[in-house]
């Protein structure tokens, strides 16, 4: 085996992802493209995830705190808590033949240990199989008996009532037997990541799907750059397969696809309609569409954000949990519209107040226009659920729905610049161009999450004011935009 350069387990798990991307992270890490503020939370969530897990342990002692890290430290740390009859350690650190690792939690079992590892998650995926897998055969190069592995994830099925109860947060799984069935192409694997880094030479890996799959590449700015946008790979609802057959052929761009390359029928009318550059108006069916609104017409939008640890009662892991919404009204055709909203106070569950303030600001007839109605459908039905006594009226609100997605879905209207896409992100900027998120501070539903976050968490009261603004700012365009765009349907169905 060559043995020069260790592996710790990310890079290795990196490094059976890409062996490319392993390589630049070893040696052009300057290539790589930071984490931005939404990667930085999920990694933050999964550190806070992984240390309330350890209140599954109450015998626990942590080997090193994170801030201490170093990693003679660790392994010094975790020598004298085995040594010192420690039965249940927490970040214990090992290093066998130059591979390194901490792992989550390792509990004694006789003369032999059992390993937990937390995952933030809400199952067990196949990518954290081999996670376990090479923290097992490092253990156990490091003279450790390993009898039980197990995965420690959310159980989505929790809901809060009262203070979290760990127990029902958590469920485990044994991967024993998997991680067993891994053990032969652990060594195989390490050798030829070794072997990959001793070259002296970039691998030459194309493209592909890996870049994304299981994680992001932090590297995708690098290996992309030759890509155009847009490229084959943004064709609508094209397959993976077909996007690599094509890039093999070296056809990148959407107008080098061949007139007689096989697509599904949702491609083939995005490839077809950005060769022939023309916009598409179905006038029939628009207006139908438009014709059949019923006034006065409300345009509703929710912001939400979710956590893996429920943070109200009557919360799930991972539940949208709406704190914001806007509402645009126009009461009878050709009247000006009116703006509303509502941004909840980030001190306790903003669920209560938010459904007070809609019941009394949404028009009581006439139709509630969303824009990809499965979001706003799931959290009214949420609500219901979870406050029964005012499901009736958000039961009410529900029937009154309709899409404003629909034209745009149904291919009633298109515009070579929505790219194929049928999201407002896509259609907005085609059909109404002054209108755009690109100047806010918040701009898309991701950025609403942290800046809610930053709110909860507590900040001083400029920095709140600030981004109260930017959200308010936000949903408004995302219900104005909504506006506009019926308007300019309007116009379009009556030309
Ligand atoms: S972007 Fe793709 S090809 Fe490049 S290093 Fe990452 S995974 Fe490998």
């Amino acid at each position: 085996m060559t043995s020069q350069h260790g592996l710790s387990k990310s890079t290795f798990l990196r490094g059976v992802q890409c062996a490319k991307s392993l390589y630049l992270h070893t040696f052009q890490r300057d290539l790589a493209t930071p984490l931005d503020a939404d990667q930085h939370a999920r990694v933050t969530m999964g550190q806070q995830v992984g240390e309330l897990a350890r209140g599954l342990f109450p015998e626990g002692v942590l080997v090193s705190t994170p801030r201490g890290f170093s990693k003679a430290e660790a392994l010094q740390q975790t020598q004298s808590a085995m040594e010192s009859g420690g039965t249940t350690l927490f970040e214990p650190a090992f290093l066998a033949d130059g591979l390194f690792l901490r792992a989550d939690v390792l509990v004694r079992s006789g003369s032999a240990w059992e390993l937990y590892e937390v995952k933030s998650s809400t199952s067990v995926k196949d990518e954290y199989l081999l996670d376990v897998a090479f923290q097992v055969y490092v253990m156990r190069r490091a003279g450790l008996s390993i009898n039980d592995a197990w995965l420690v994830h959310i159980d989505s099925t929790y809901v809060r009532s009262g203070p979290l109860d760990l127990e029902a947060l958590f469920a485990m799984d044994s991967v024993t037997d998997s991680v067993e069935s891994l053990q032969p192409t652990i060594p195989g694997l390490i050798e030829d990541l070794q072997s990959a880094l001793a070259q002296g030479v970039v691998p030459e890996i194309p493209i592909g799907r890996q870049c994304n799959d299981p994680y992001p590449c932090d590297f995708i700015s690098h290996c992309w750059e030759h890509v155009p946008s847009p490229s084959i790979f943004e064709v609508f609802r094209l397959p993976w397969s077909k996007k690599e057959e094509l890039y093999k052929k070296g056809v990148i761009s959407i107008e080098d696809i061949p007139d007689d390359f096989p697509l599904p029928a949702p491609s083939r009318f995005h490839v077809v309609a950005h060769k022939s550059g023309q916009s598409i108006v179905e006038r029939a069916p628009l207006r139908r569409f438009v014709g059949g609104l019923a006034y006065p017409l409300a345009f509703l939008d929710f912001e939400t954000a979710m956590s893996a640890i429920p943070a109200y009662d009557q919360s799930r892991p991972y539940q949208q949990i709406p704190f914001q919404f806007s509402l645009h009204t126009i009461a009878e055709i050709g009247a000006e519209p009116q703006h509303d909203g509502f941004l909840a106070d980030p001190v306790g569950d903003p669920r209560q107040a938010l459904m007070e303030h809609l019941m009394r600001r949404l028009p009581e007839e006439g139709d509630i226009l969303v824009y990809h109605q499965p979001f706003e459908e799931g959290r009214l039905k949420e609500l219901a659920r979870d406050f029964p006594d005012q499901a009736g009226w958000l039961e009410a609100v529900v029937a009154r729905l309709k899409d404003l997605i629909e034209p745009f879905k149904q291919r009633w209207v298109y515009e070579p610049g929505m790219n194929g896409s049928s999201s407002i992100k896509a259609v907005l900027p085609a059909l109404v161009p002054e209108l755009s998120y690109e100047t806010l501070e918040v701009g898309d539903g991701g950025q609403a999450m942290l800046a809610w976050s930053r709110l909860v968490e507590g900040t001083e009261a400029a920095e709140a004011e600030r981004l109260r603004q930017a959200l308010w700012d936000y949903c408004t365009l995302d219900t104005l935009g909504m506006v506009k765009i019926l308007e300019k349907l309007e116009v379009l169905a009556s030309g």
